[in-house]
């Protein structure tokens, strides 16, 4: 069992499998063109799942494949398959933009994929274009239908902001709630890559609209998760992210890899150990103890709150949010 230094124990690990993506949203990456991380320095399916082999050993029971846009990933159902076939009980999920979602829905969840989240922030094609500077919400709708007729169990982010989405957190959530979707709304989080000018909408203000429609009751935090629930009269249940809180922080379970080999403790701090050349040397044994490493030196919580808050320099399209 993996358990860091204020005895939590971490047993789920995130693994963003690409930083690349077909989307450009305003509030996660630049807007003038960058240099992507070249290919050669991913690691292989074959390293990673070497990787995911130990973490499963030694107690990750939850695996989320995120990016940038893990679909653009060429064989991504095969590494979900590979997890799956070794440990069939893996709580196996993945967060998309859902654009390419239409199509390889089925194949997915034949792969052993669980639970997709996918993000919609807006369903006024226009506004959608806007954030993901790409017109795509037909795309991501088509894509939702299919990952929910095959039987995947979506959940939907949507990332409020002034003068952009905010008057749309009702529609969201209806749309979400007809199809028995749970809604996760995120805070907006500065970042040294999104745009300037960006407002969030807070988790206070999204309360404050929803409370003009809907009665409900506050349920906190489900365990380990940093989403703050709140059940409706009809038992339609959504949720909010304040990701400048660290309310969640003491039961935080998490690490992150990213697609490069960096083994991330906490998604605030910048302290990262790479498992990249043990893997690619075949010395697991090495990667196994950078991998105790960094849960032994998991910080207590987030560095956004008190006198040393921060802007996050670490790009979430690299992280995986
Ligand atoms: N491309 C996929 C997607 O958009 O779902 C997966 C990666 S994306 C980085 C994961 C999540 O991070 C998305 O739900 C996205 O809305 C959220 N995200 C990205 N940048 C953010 C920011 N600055 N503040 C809050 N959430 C953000
Ligand atoms: Fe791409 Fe997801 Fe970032 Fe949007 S939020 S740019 S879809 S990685």
């Amino acid at each position: 069992m993996l358990i860091d230094s204020y005895e939590r124990v971490v047993d789920y690990l995130r693994i963003s499998v690409t930083e690349r993506c077909n989307f450009r949203c305003q509030y996660c990456m630049p807007e003038k063109p960058f240099s992507w991380v070249p290919k050669e320095n991913l690691l292989s399916f074959e390293e990673l799942f070497e990787f995911v082999k130990v973490c499963i050993d030694e107690g990750i029971v939850k695996i989320r494949i995120t990016g940038g846009e893990p679909l653009l990933r060429e064989d991504i159902d095969k590494f979900i398959k590979m997890i799956y076939d070794y440990e069939p009980s893996i709580d196996l999920a993945m967060t998309s933009n859902a654009y390419l979602l239409k199509g390889v829905a089925q194949k997915l969840k034949d792969a052993g994929l669980k639970r997709i989240n996918v993000s919609i922030d807006t369903l006024k094609p226009e506004v959608a274009q806007q954030i993901a500077q790409k017109d795509v919400l037909n795309n991501v709708l088509e894509g939702v239908d299919e990952a929910l007729a095959v039987g995947l169990k979506v959940k939907v982010n949507m990332v409020p902001m002034k003068n952009m989405n905010a008057d749309e957190i009702v529609d969201v959530l209806e749309y979400a709630k007809a199809r028995g979707m749970t809604i996760r709304f995120i805070e907006y989080m500065e970042n040294a890559y999104a745009k300037a000018g960006i407002a969030r909408l807070t988790a206070k203000e999204v309360l404050e609209e929803l409370a003009k429609h809907y009665n409900f009751v506050d349920e906190g935090f489900d365990k380990s998760s940093p989403s703050r629930y709140y059940r409706m009269d009809d038992g339609y249940r959504f949720g909010i992210i304040e990701p400048y809180g660290d309310d969640f922080c003491k039961e935080c379970n998490r690490i992150r890899l990213t697609a490069e080999g960096n083994l991330i403790p906490c998604l605030y701090f910048d302290e990262a150990m790479s498992i990249a050349e043990s893997v690619k040397r075949g010395d697991i044994k090495t990667a196994a103890l950078v991998l105790k490493e960094v849960v032994k030196n998991k910080p207590e919580k987030n560095r956004w709150g008190g006198d040393d808050a921060e802007v996050s320099s670490r790009a979430f399209y690299e992280t995986g949010g």
